[in-house]
């Protein structure tokens, strides 16, 4: 595919077609110059529903073949993902604006998701024991039936695979629901799980927005849900697809605090800090948001303004994902400062020679911002870095606990000792120790804490394995002179 040229209208994937369908259409627009690249529908609860009863057909035998069989299709995946990664990665710039090498990693990291699914053979052995002479307990792991997920519009590649290499493997049918936003490369895994054999009706697409959520949350025949996205729609479909009786995890927004203490290697943390900020333009749930500075840290800040002046828009920074978007990053900077808030470095009002219809955001960098302020509370999800000072530890600790979110959480220190408080205290799922973005690799699971998830357990790891089967246990005895005790 030539994704230079303007690409083919989106279309709903069911039962192994795409299919046209709908009244209202979306435009799709590239970020990066602000041109129309395609449009997707707005599907309704029938169309749903279709692909619904195709995934219920397709479960049938999908479910019945054994673990061994569906992840074969898996390893073939992969390699596929790993030969069209170039690809992948520009259709991933050119929906979501990002640069080359951050779509480069979401497609190496929708691999690596893929080992951890195929090595389920290894890790879902299920457990017998002899429980009384000649009496023996099972238990087993079942897949669902048809589940749905739902995912954001950051990571167009890498989030649709934290759910589908594991739930399909494990043995259930689904149907995606991928942002509106960014439909696109949505559709090539279609092709590609397609070329590796996945059977039709196994994986479906529909496309759309708020209706299509809502009819995933109320349809009676889908057993799961699993959203990624903001904590405000979080919150929606947790609610609503746990009133209509289905498991849910609901993965939210984040407002990740970096502890940055005084005897912290000033390079390293100056980089790491300004990566982290700014990589995949601050759209990143485990972005730097706030930097709790302790006590006297001015030469690491110094060199972070140094550093992320190096970080040019257009060349290492993509734009933000809209024109709303820009216009909301822009208004919480304006606001901070009329608080009081120090710009040291100003990312507001940036256009990119050639692009100027793209959505940039330079990096920005917000000193003296104090707890109250909404930058220090909000989840801004643009380049922005906002620094509050802290007199000690403690008070560090408390201004990160409390965040109503706690997604991710990092400190900066060459002290063991002062490094295993914050891991001890800090209200995050996930923390990181001289590590901007501490996202953990496979197989450890990824899931935040607070208003960043709802639901037991994470999206990925070992605890994906629960949410995406339930255990049949079966208590066998053929023998009648078998020893029974006083349950058998
Ligand atoms: P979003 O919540 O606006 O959209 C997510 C999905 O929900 C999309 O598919 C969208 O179509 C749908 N949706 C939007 N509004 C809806 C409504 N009112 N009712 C029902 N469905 C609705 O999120 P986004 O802007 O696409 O993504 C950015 C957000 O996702 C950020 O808050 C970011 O922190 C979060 N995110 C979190 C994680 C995590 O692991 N916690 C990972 C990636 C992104």
């Amino acid at each position: 595919m030539n994704i230079t040229e303007k690409l083919p209208e989106v279309k709903n994937y069911i039962n192994g077609k795409f299919e046209r369908n709908g009244q209202n259409f979306l435009d799709v627009i590239n970020p990066s110059d602000g041109s129309i690249i395609s449009t997707v529908p707005l599907s309704t609860f029938e169309d749903v529903d279709k692909a619904v009863q195709a995934a219920a057909r397709a479960f049938t035998t999908w479910s019945d073949i054994t673990l061994k069989e569906r992840v074969q299709i898996f390893f073939r995946y992969r390699t596929l993902l790993e030969k069209h990664t170039d690809e992948l990665s520009k259709l991933v710039q050119l929906e979501n604006g990002k640069t080359y090498d951050e779509a480069k990693a979401e497609i190496e990291k929708s691999m690596e998701l893929c080992e951890f699914a195929v090595s389920m053979p290894q890790i879902v052995v299920n457990e017998v024991q002899e429980v009384s002479k000649g009496v023996e307990c099972r238990i087993e792991r079942k897949p669902l039936g048809v589940v749905a997920s739902i995912t954001p519009f950051n990571f167009p590649n890498m989030v649709p695979h934290w759910t589908i290499p594991i739930a399909l493997v494990l043995g259930n049918t689904m149907i995606m629901k991928p942002s509106e936003l960014v439909p696109l490369s949505t559709v090539r895994m279609a092709d590609l799980l397609k070329e590796a054999g996945l059977p039709n009706g196994v994986f479906n697409i529909v496309n759309g927005g708020k209706e299509v959520v809502e009819a995933i949350c109320d349809h009676p025949d889908i057993k799961a849900v699993s959203f990624v996205g903001s904590t405000k729609v979080a919150k929606i479909v947790y609610r609503r697809s746990t009133s209509s009786l289905k498991r849910c995890i609901a993965l939210g927004g984040a407002k990740n605090h970096l502890l940055v203490l005084p005897d912290a290697n000033p390079e390293m943390t100056a980089s790491n800090v300004v990566a982290s900020m700014t990589g995949c333009a601050g759209q990143r749930c485990m972005a730097a948001s706030v930097m709790v500075g302790v006590d006297n840290i001015q030469h690491i800040i110094d060199r972070m303004v140094e550093d992320a002046k190096k970080i040019v828009p257009g060349e290492n920074l993509g734009p933000v994902i809209s024109e709303e978007a820009k216009k909301r990053i822009e208004d919480y900077i304006t606001e901070a400062e009329s608080n009081g808030a120090k710009i040291l470095l100003d990312g507001r009002n940036t256009i990119v020679s050639g692009k100027e219809g793209g959505f940039y955001v330079g990096p920005t960098i917000l000193d003296y911002v104090t707890p109250d302020m909404s930058v220090a509370r909000e989840e801004i999800f643009g380049p922005v870095l906002s620094i509050i000072r802290a007199k000690d530890l403690d008070e560090a600790i408390e201004i990160e606990n409390g965040s109503n979110y706690g997604n991710a959480a990092a400190v900066f220190t060459q002290s063991g000792g002062l490094a295993k408080q914050v891991m001890e205290r800090a209200s995050a799922g996930m923390i990181g120790v001289n590590i901007g973005v501490p996202v953990p690799r496979e197989p450890f699971s990824f899931g935040g804490w607070n208003e960043s998830k709802f639901g037991v357990g994470d999206i990925t790891g070992r605890s994906s394995i629960e949410f995406w089967t339930k255990n049949k246990k079966t208590t066998i005895k053929w023998n009648p002179e078998a020893k029974t005790n006083w349950m058998s």
